[in-house]
């Protein structure tokens, strides 16, 4: 249904699904009785088309625009869910396409990556297509965090690769786990089983992969009062905590398991470890966690001073995503997101907050990299409100290149030389796709490299 709703609104006004340079980002907004209201949308990821859909919904008439610097939409739908998890690329801002970085030392070696670049190799995301992960040369791994993005990726390390050769997966990702010597993997987080960030329903997923032995160590389990007061407080969190109880006895008598999960409580990386050879990472410097109470009625975790090490030839860090600046554009750089009150953007700096006329945001930008597909409904929901309130107490003033709407956007970006591929354009890329995928009984097959998406946006 949403797809639906989505494919109308681009069907309806063609969409540049295009590499649109950062500077030229506008979003505009005009509203006189005699002019359709126009809305540029920068991002074609949930957040993108929710609010897309929600204006055509609320403002009859209004003229919506896309734009994505790829040319391909559908954000991390196409680029970051998972390839065995397709119930949720039903389909359908900016997003996050950065990473938080530890600034421990050694993060720089070869052999680590962040999961964002690992999900884009194997969802063949065109600016990692070469990364070429060595998935051969170790049989351990190591991922840092223990959200679902983490269990994603440790999930698509364990899994029995002829279990993603009908999904989605990138080609050159399905040949090389085919390949993998990957047989143990370590799950890190700084805090407890009570704590963990990943919900039930990939917890249950990876505890059910066959032949997995899981490794939970039973001390781990023991709660104190503070962690059986955050569970009192937390369904979902409970049920988690439930989950990895079951998962440690449940497995711990299998024998004949070919590879190995390892929940690692209480630990946070100290250092990286790097081998004797070629500056590659090894292992990581771990110290043991203690929790304790912040007067936010959560536990943080704090080193104890006491250090192990875990060997691994590569390094995965999923600890979170983090939205790239853009110039001219207002930024908080601490949070990572486009300052707002309400989806309304604030100007930088500006003491008492001043607003930027006519911009506006959503989704991963607005509130930061959390939540799922369904939690940028609700978020655009409320940009667009905030955006019909404005209008409605005639907030805007409006220019002659408001006025202009789509014809000033395609304008603009052929006054800078710049090549846009539309949306019957990237139908034509969509079309290939799925009848390469259909001869190897995939959904689709997707192109990675720049250079064949755009020959194919023009065949
Ligand atoms: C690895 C991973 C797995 C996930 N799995 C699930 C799942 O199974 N189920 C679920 O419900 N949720 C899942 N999520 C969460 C979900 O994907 C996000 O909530 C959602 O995609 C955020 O939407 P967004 O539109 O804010 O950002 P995005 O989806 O990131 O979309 C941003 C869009 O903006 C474009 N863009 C970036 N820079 C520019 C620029 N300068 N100019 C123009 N365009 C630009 C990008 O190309 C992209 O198309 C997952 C997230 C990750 C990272």
């Amino acid at each position: 249904m949403v797809f639906r709703l989505a494919r109308r609104a681009w069907g309806s006004r063609s969409i540049c699904a295009s590499r649109f340079p950062s500077s030229s980002l506008s979003y505009s907004s005009s509203c006189s009785s005699s002019h359709p209201l126009h809305v540029c949308v920068v991002g074609s990821g949930p957040a993108g088309f929710y609010t897309a859909e929600k204006m055509l919904k609320s403002h009859k008439g209004a003229e919506v625009d896309i734009i994505d610097r790829l040319p391909t939409p559908f954000g991390l739908v196409r680029s970051g869910v998972a390839p065995d998890h397709p119930e949720t690329k039903v389909v359908l801002a900016y997003g996050a396409e950065s990473d938080r970085v530890l600034g421990v030392p050694g993060e720089d070696l070869a052999g680590i990556y962040s999961a964002r670049e690992f999900v884009w190799w194997y969802n063949g995301h065109p600016d990692c297509n070469t990364l070429s992960p060595d998935l051969r040369t170790t049989d351990t791994a190591i991922v840092l965090g223990q959200g679902n993005v983490a269990l994603d990726v440790a999930r698509v390390l364990l899994r029995d690769s002829a279990a993603l050769a009908t999904t989605d997966i990138a080609e050159h990702a399905l040949v090389a786990l085919a390949e993998s010597s990957i047989r143990k993997v370590y799950l890190v987080g700084r805090r407890g089983p009570a704590q963990a960030a990943c919900t039930a329903k990939e917890l249950r997923e990876i505890l059910g992969i066959k032949n997995l032995h899981v490794h939970i160590q039973e001390a781990d389990l023991k709660l104190s009062y503070l962690d059986e007061e955050e569970l009192k407080n937390s369904r979902i969190q409970k049920r988690v905590y439930e989950l990895f109880c079951k998962g440690a006895s449940q497995h711990l008598n299998t024998t004949s398991c070919q590879r190995e999960l390892h929940f690692v409580f209480f630990r946070k990386p100290d250092s990286f470890l790097q081998s004797d050879t070629e500056g590659r990472v090894s292992g990581v410097h771990l110290e043991k966690t203690v929790l304790k109470e912040t007067g936010t009625g959560k536990q943080s975790a704090f080193g104890s001073g006491q250090f192990e090490d875990l060997q691994a030839g590569l390094v995965l860090k999923s600890i979170g995503y983090k939205s790239l600046s853009i110039d001219g554009l207002p930024f908080d750089s601490h949070r990572g997101i486009v300052p707002n009150i309400r989806g309304r953007v604030l100007r930088d700096g500006s003491e008492p907050h001043l607003l930027e006329k006519g911009l506006y945001v959503a989704g991963w930008l607005k509130r930061g990299p959390t939540g799922i597909i369904a939690t940028n409904l609700y978020c655009s929901e409320e940009t667009v409100y905030s955006i019909s309130e404005d209008i409605e107490q005639g907030k805007f003033t409006e220019t002659a290149d408001m006025r202009l709407g789509r014809a000033g956007l395609v304008q603009l970006l052929e006054n800078r030389g710049i090549t846009y591929v539309t949306f019957s354009d990237w139908e034509k890329i969509d079309c290939i796709e799925r009848a390469a995928g259909n001869r190897k009984n995939k959904p689709r097959e997707k192109i990675a490299s720049w250079g064949e998406l755009l020959r194919a946006a023009k065949a």
